[in-house]
């Protein structure tokens, strides 16, 4: 049984949306705490992601950048096509407020959902949430706004400040050359604001009642055909179930 209000579980976007495409994975990963071993090459891009993250963030702290530039050629270019692309976000003189790795939790039906915005610029107008992705293939843009980091952290932002949906909004930057670096915007308004507070009530819902019955997760009813977990999630099948983290 799931534990009372004081023992909040925690979840972040990359969970909700594990939570949404595959449940029993979800069940497997958060709560059995079972996960694939690592796979070297994403390792790597995520080693390349990370020390691109730290340079944005080192230089929006105004800490020096030029020994993390000058021990990855790679990390240098990028960043030097990042500025050229994008002056107006990286120009740290315009009278905004701006702090990267930003981080906001919302309590929403008991579940505390956190958030970390790369970059967040706001002035007495307008907040902008600004997101670096260091992976090569850029996403559609479609499914980009389904997804949850597009969705709650855009949510979070309006329900932890005094901007209106219609003045956000959320830009992904992907930086990882050789290409251009390239970048999605998604403003947003009050109808979307809605609407991810009826899923996020529905997604929660589903998953209160799971862990209070203590049941297997159910399985979506349309991706059954092309199951990347079908095998591995039958044959973890017996292992009993260990909560998630809480606070
Ligand atoms: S069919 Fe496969 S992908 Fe779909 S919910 Fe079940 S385990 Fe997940």
């Amino acid at each position: 049984m799931r534990e009372t209000n004081k023992n909040l579980i925690r979840l972040s976007q990359g969970q909700l949306n594990l939570l949404e495409t595959c449940p029993p994975k979800f069940q497997q990963i958060y709560l059995n705490q079972l996960s694939s071993l690592p796979n070297p090459e994403t390792e790597d891009k995520q080693t390349w992601g990370s020390r691109f993250h730290l340079l944005m963030q080192q230089r929006e702290l105004g800490l020096p950048i030029d020994s993390l530039l000058a021990k990855d050629q790679e990390l240098a270019q990028s960043f030097q096509a990042l500025l050229q692309a994008a002056p107006h976000i990286l120009d740290q003189t315009a009278h905004q407020w701006r702090e990267a790795e930003h981080s906001r939790t919302i309590n929403f039906s008991n579940y505390l959902l956190t958030v970390i915005y790369d970059l967040l610029v706001a002035d007495a107008h307008q907040a902008q949430i600004i997101d670096w992705k260091t992976y090569l293939k850029p996403q559609r843009k479609d499914k980009l706004a389904q997804n949850w980091q597009t969705r709650l952290y855009l949510y979070t932002l309006v329900e932890t400040s005094q901007y209106l949906p219609e003045e956000i909004s959320m830009t992904y930057w992907f930086v990882k050359l050789p290409t251009k670096p390239e970048s999605h915007v998604f403003t947003y308004n009050t109808q979307q604001h809605q609407q991810t507070r009826e899923d996020l009530h529905h997604l929660l819902h589903n998953l209160d009642i799971w862990l209070e019955e203590s049941i297997d997760f159910v399985h979506n009813p349309d991706c059954e055909d092309q199951c990347p977990y079908s095998q591995e999630l039958l044959a973890q099948k017996n292992l009993s179930p260990v909560y998630l983290t809480v606070d």
